[in-house]
């Protein structure tokens, strides 16, 4: 018997949130009550160099928490399955090890910031690729808006601002090519996340203002995970269920300015399913799915390599190779959705 049944259960979230414990604007109930309202099964705020905000279900919505490590220049850290406050190193290899060694997971965020900036915030990146963090975060909506925020005359300034969603179009190919070599290298999966970084920083121009508040930026940079059972009703259950899936790369990115919901994805050996995260043994059947809710740019990449670009709205791709398999969609030039990758032995 497989272990693998097709019985499964997704539940869409946002991560990479910032509280009133560092430089956001809302607290547990604000951030969980905007979750609410767009819809969002789950959350996770992490605070820079903060681990005080409460964790546990809010408003009917799973509010789980970690803290971004946030050295002053450089590799930013976002720590999960931490159970308490962490003070950063100073380097990022201290602060990947220091995770570990209270058993926790991380992720480099934001780590391919733009050093063409044309404002006065200097880009904060991952500064040595050697150093191998648990997983990536491989788009970041409020860092890649910065990259793209022209403060050279009042007219970028406020094209930035009114057409913020014009700023952000898809993930770094670089990020995604040190993502493909990192899972290239490993036997297991290096998983990826999508961060929105929402801050729903309040301003005061004329009249006091708060830029990008939490909905909205819930509608932006999500990811769905994808569970062979349903989320427990207790709490400390849920959240190892949704840590693990993150941690093993059980979920999709995708962009819901482009779409509700991301593409169906699987690879199938004709009897059984395997998802995002997961592994199957290849035989004569095997084949890849895909189904996106409108035709779509499809690229899939093999370990790293492009295997197969299409477009098209539902495909069936036959596979007959050993690998890890992920897809990217984009629609007009927009990026739509990024999975992790399958694993097909
Ligand atoms: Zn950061
Ligand atoms: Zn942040």
């Amino acid at each position: 018997m497989n272990e693998h049944t097709n019985t499964h259960y997704k539940y869409t979230g946002v991560m990479h949130i910032h509280s009133v414990h560092s430089d956001g604007s809302g607290d547990v109930w604000q951030i969980s009550k905007a979750a609410k309202d767009t819809g969002l099964d789950w959350v996770l705020i992490s605070d820079h160099d903060n681990f005080d905000i409460e964790e546990g279900i809010f408003n009917g919505v799973t509010v789980l928490k970690g803290e971004e490590l946030s050295p002053e220049v450089s590799d930013h850290y976002l720590a999960l399955d931490i159970d308490k406050y962490l003070d950063f190193q100073d380097s990022p290899q201290k602060n990947v090890d220091l995770v570990h060694e209270i058993g926790g997971f991380g992720f480099a965020v934001h780590p391919d910031e733009s050093e063409n900036r044309k404002n006065k915030y200097p880009p904060i990146k991952w500064t040595d690729k050697n150093v191998i963090p648990d997983g990536i975060e491989i788009w970041n909506w409020f860092s890649q808006w910065g990259d793209n925020f022209d403060t050279t005359n009042v007219f970028t300034t406020v094209y930035a601002h009114l057409f913020r969603h014009r700023l952000v179009k898809k993930p770094y190919r670089q990020t995604l090519e040190w993502w493909d070599e990192l899972n290239k290298n490993s036997d297991k999966i290096i998983p990826a996340i999508a961060g929105t970084d929402a801050h729903a920083l309040k301003v005061r121009y004329v009249l006091p203002l708060v830029i990008f508040p939490y909905k909205s930026m819930f509608k932006t940079l999500l990811n769905e995970i994808c569970l062979r059972e349903p989320l427990a009703e207790d709490f400390e259950t849920r959240k190892r269920q949704i840590l693990n899936a993150v941690k093993t790369g059980k979920n999709i990115i995708f962009n819901r300015r482009i779409g509700q919901n991301p593409p169906e994805f699987f690879i199938s050996d004709g009897n059984t399913t395997a998802f995002s995260g997961e592994n199957i043994y290849l035989n004569e059947k095997t084949y890849l799915c895909l189904n996106c809710y409108k035709k779509s740019d499809i690229k899939v990449y093999k370990d790293g390599k492009e295997y197969i670009s299409l477009k098209s709205q539902e495909s069936r791709i036959k596979i007959t190779e050993t690998g890890k398999y992920r897809f990217e969609a984009e629609i007009n030039g927009f990026g739509y959705a990024y999975s992790n990758p399958v694993t097909v032995r």
